[in-house]
């Protein structure tokens, strides 16, 4: 075991090392970490659902109705009436054919690279992916490419290349909607053009769009206008804006039953308790009939955004609830998220290989729960603590 010891020692040399906070009560833009209240930048509870009266309410009910265990896989007897419901209510929400309720999203995304493409076939994903796309594709056997960040003139190369030396395999396109380090959003009616040329299938993880974006809060496809012809694999998470646990695929009836039959990650483990399903179905009708909850969010953003160019602190080119703040090295990164924290702000710091060496930044996320006296006083502190 010296090789572990020897690897947490360079760990912290770097910069590199984690550790975890202990919070102390429940997800919220006002929380209690290590001891000591703190206004929170850093959860992806965007629209201020995980503690909602409504969503509590729901699984309280469904627990006291299932109890708190599913008890076994969804194909054994695990797949309650409030999972079925749940995926249905899915289906309507996004305009897809069916939807399928996953534990958790990096399975969702595991079980799509692994039950569409095997040897023979390419994955295509750009280079600032979700670590949970690029396990996804280098467990799926499948020859994996992936193309510098939004550069889908590369893609575009990357695919004529495959189809040339293998016409008669599948070319499965992977993509970030947001991206979850930069904020940046993905152009989906390119890459639907590009699938289709190409003869490839389009997949997008819309874990940080769902929710948040297009009018009724369906994400960036619904933002962008785009169904289930031209994004025909949508993923979102269920425990970011969403506010619950959990992720869904959506799309046509042959892709749904494919998942079903073949996606190890969806098979053999056992299906999440009955509440949470329960509570997501209630948070479609919160996202659908709370359209404020979105509407602040951008007036946040955008008051953000303004204050900080005033004050000469340097956002990324981002219009989404993602709003990090580059600075590169990872011990100055560190530290200045310590001296927020100690300032009453938490604010993580990112760092490789989450994000490319030389980039660890301060990863501000806002939520309709903040107001913009919270935005000015981060800022304040950000620009006294540099
Ligand atoms: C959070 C996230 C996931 C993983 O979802 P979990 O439900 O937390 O496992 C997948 N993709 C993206 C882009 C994410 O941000």
């Amino acid at each position: 075991m010296k090789s572990l010891q020897d690897d947490l020692d360079q760990r912290r040399q770097q910069g590199l090392y984690h550790r975890r906070g202990v919070n102390q009560g429940p997800s919220s833009v006002h929380t209690r970490i290590d001891g000591r209240n703190v206004l929170s930048f850093c959860s992806n509870d965007y629209l201020g659902l995980a503690n909602h009266a409504a969503l509590r309410q729901a699984a309280i009910d469904a627990i006291e109705r299932f109890g708190v265990g599913s008890g076994s896989a969804h194909l054994v007897s695990g797949h309650s009436a409030l999972h079925h419901e749940c995926e249905q209510a899915l289906a309507e929400f996004t305009g897809r054919e069916r939807a399928l309720l996953f534990s958790t999203g990096y399975m969702a995304n595991l079980a799509v690279g692994s039950a569409l493409t095997g040897r023979g076939d390419a994955i295509f994903q750009d280079k600032l992916n979700h670590a949970s796309l690029i396990d996804a594709a280098q467990l799926s056997h499948a020859l994996f490419k992936r193309y510098p960040h939004q550069n889908l003139d590369r893609l575009d190369q990357q695919l004529s290349a495959h189809a040339a030396d293998h016409a008669e395999h599948n070319r499965l396109i992977m993509t970030d909607g947001v991206f979850s380090m930069d904020g940046d959003k993905a152009d989906l009616s390119e890459l639907a053009d590009l699938a289709r040329r190409h003869a490839a299938t389009l997949m997008v993880d819309d874990a940080h769009g769902f929710g948040v974006l297009g009018q009724q809060g369906g994400g960036l496809c619904d933002e962008q206008g785009l169904g289930q012809d031209a994004v025909p694999v949508l993923m979102a998470t269920l425990g970011k804006a969403v506010g619950v646990s959990g992720a869904f695929v959506a799309g046509s009836e042959v892709l749904i039953e494919s998942l079903i039959q073949r996606a190890r990650s969806y098979i053999y483990t056992t299906a999440s308790p009955p509440a949470l399903a329960a509570a997501v179905t209630r948070a479609l009708q919160v996202i659908r009939d709370e359209p404020w909850r979105r509407d602040k969010l951008q007036d946040l953003i955008a008051h953000l955004r303004l204050r900080a160019q005033a004050m000469g602190i340097h956002l990324m080119d981002s219009t989404t609830a993602i709003q990090p703040i580059i600075i590169g090295d990872n011990h100055t990164a560190v530290r200045l998220s310590r001296a927020l924290f100690e300032k009453g702000f938490h604010v993580p710091a990112i760092r490789p290989p989450t994000v490319p060496p030389g980039t660890a930044r301060l990863r501000v996320t806002l939520s309709a729960e903040h107001q913009t006296e919270d935005i000015d006083q981060l800022l304040r502190a950000i620009a006294d603590s540099r």
